[in-house]
């Protein structure tokens, strides 16, 4: 293991750093939320090495988790930007469909959807996928839309349904001109 260099040089190439890890509370914060090995590789970052990274003690304390591919086809695909990140909030279910508004306690006369006569609910979910006018726009592409599949996995039936490389490219601008 390398030996820690001295404390007094801690303190002038890394003063800020310094002044967060000889903090106690510091160490009591990241004891309540991580493993002790991770806690050691952290502190090695800092204490340890010749170079100190936000984004690597980012990475450590915030971990890994799986994320659905939708989400790297919208950054990959060559969209406009504001069609991204009008998708990505579609994905994370954070329009401003009805029922997102009633749940902000925003007053409407209705909060049914507004193109169909169903009287159901507007969600992201039935505008986007199972609306009768919308899944009629689907199938003009040959896209047929299966009720007992979530979202992220009707993605992927539309992506093999398509079956080319610009299947994004498709999608984001039909959903964005839905919603527009
Ligand atoms: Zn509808």
């Amino acid at each position: 293991m390398q030996r820690p260099p001295p404390l007094s040089s801690l303190l002038l190439i890394f003063p800020s750093q310094y002044k967060l890890m000889s903090n106690s509370s510091t160490w009591k914060s990241l004891s309540r939320i991580s493993s002790p090995r991770l806690i050691m590789t952290f502190g090695l970052n800092i204490w340890g090495g010749t170079s100190f990274f936000v984004s690597k003690a980012y990475k450590q304390l915030a971990g890994s988790r799986w994320v659905h591919p939708t989400f790297k086809w919208i950054s990959s695909s060559s969209c406009e930007h504001k069609h991204k990140v009008f998708f990505w909030l579609l994905a994370h279910d954070r329009l401003s469909t009805r029922n997102i508004l009633r749940r902000k306690n925003m007053f409407l006369q209705f909060y049914s959807c507004v193109l169909c006569n169903l009287s159901v609910e507007e969600t992201d979910e039935h505008l986007f996928l199972h609306c009768e006018l919308e899944k009629s726009c689907w199938s003009l592409l040959g896209l047929v839309v299966p009720s007992s599949l979530d979202p992220f996995q009707i993605m992927e039936h539309f992506k093999a349904q398509l079956n080319v490389p610009f299947f994004m490219e498709i999608i984001i601008p039909l959903c964005w001109n839905l919603w527009m």
